[in-house]
């Protein structure tokens, strides 16, 4: 069996297409402040891949950036100002930040009513608690990609493997409340074959090219590829084994063209509805 691809660039545009919609029935347009610290290509060209988004849904934009030697209280300020700006309503610090700023310094400094990354400990505690709040973009996008499939996902096995803050924590328990069973991998996990080998619904999100061979994946399994790796030649690679998988999944994704496209839509979707609830909460008497 060869799976059906999880097309993320066509599923983000649809998303971005009922944003733009949506965008344009508020009394102002949403605001989107990016921080990026450093010169770092890589992080440059994700900020220039969102601030293109945004352009493109008429968000209001401030974009700043930082030189790498910038001192912790330069960010902060920064951070401080975008969360008292009225015309953002979703702030984004581009990550990695250089070594003598702390990220979670940083990230406790973002009002947490813009906080469109999901970062903030208080957005990492309701979603640990199934309220509503903001959601890191990656899973969100994951799981959108997950509904397109139609795939019923209560009483699934769900192995997610990464358990970063960014991805693979709330990516688990994004999971485990749609009612699929989920184990949660890392780099410790003994057995991860026996783990993957089980999965009806798999994650992968470890940053290490290749760390899951086609051999390994359940026939039929949904393959949701977060990994992107650039390899020596310049190209990019994901973390699963993709032309191996895909003969035995039902459904995968591509790297590029999977997830990443869906992270950016996501995030233009938190800052639309970041600014909805601000706009909504500014009208109250
Ligand atoms: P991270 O380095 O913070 O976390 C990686 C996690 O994977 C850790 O929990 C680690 O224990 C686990 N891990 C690493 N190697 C492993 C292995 N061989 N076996 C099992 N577990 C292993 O990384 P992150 O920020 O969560 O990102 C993970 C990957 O996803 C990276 O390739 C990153 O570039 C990519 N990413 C993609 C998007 C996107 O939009 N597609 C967004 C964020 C991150």
């Amino acid at each position: 069996m060869s799976a059906r691809l999880l097309d993320g660039r066509a599923v983000a545009e649809e998303v971005l297409a009922d944003v733009a919609a949506r965008a344009a029935g508020l009394p102002r347009p949403p605001g989107l402040g990016v921080l990026l610290v450093g010169d770092d290509p890589a992080s440059a060209l994700y900020v220039r891949h969102k601030t293109r988004a945004a352009a493109r849904l008429g968000f209001v934009q401030r974009q700043e950036t930082l030189p790498a030697s910038a001192s912790q209280a330069a960010v902060l300020a920064v951070v401080r100002a975008m969360g008292e700006d009225d015309t953002l309503d979703g702030i984004l610090v581009q990550l990695p930040l250089p070594p003598q700023v702390s990220r979670d310094a940083v990230l406790d400094a973002v009002d947490p009513s813009k906080d469109v990354d999901g970062l903030h400990p208080l957005d990492a505690g309701w979603l640990s608690q199934g309220r509503p709040g903001l959601v890191p973009c990656t899973p969100l996008g994951v799981m959108e990609l997950l509904r397109r499939t139609a795939v019923p996902l209560r009483g699934a096995e769900a192995v997610v493997i990464g358990r970063s803050n960014l991805v693979g924590r709330p990516m688990a328990r994004l999971l485990e409340g749609a009612d699929c069973t989920v184990t949660l991998c890392h780099r410790h996990t003994r057995s991860l074959a026996e783990h993957v080998g089980r999965a009806d619904i798999l994650v992968v999100a470890a940053g290490a090219p290749g760390c899951v061979p086609g051999a390994w994946v359940k026939p039929g399994a949904v393959v949701l590829d977060v990994g992107i790796n650039r390899l020596a030649d310049g190209s990019l690679r994901g973390d699963v084994a993709f032309e191996d998988a895909r003969e035995r999944a039902s459904w995968i994704t591509p790297v590029p063209g999977g997830v990443g496209p869906m992270t950016i839509a996501m995030l233009m979707r938190n800052t639309l509805e970041a600014s909805a609830r601000r706009q909504t909460l500014a009208r109250l008497p």
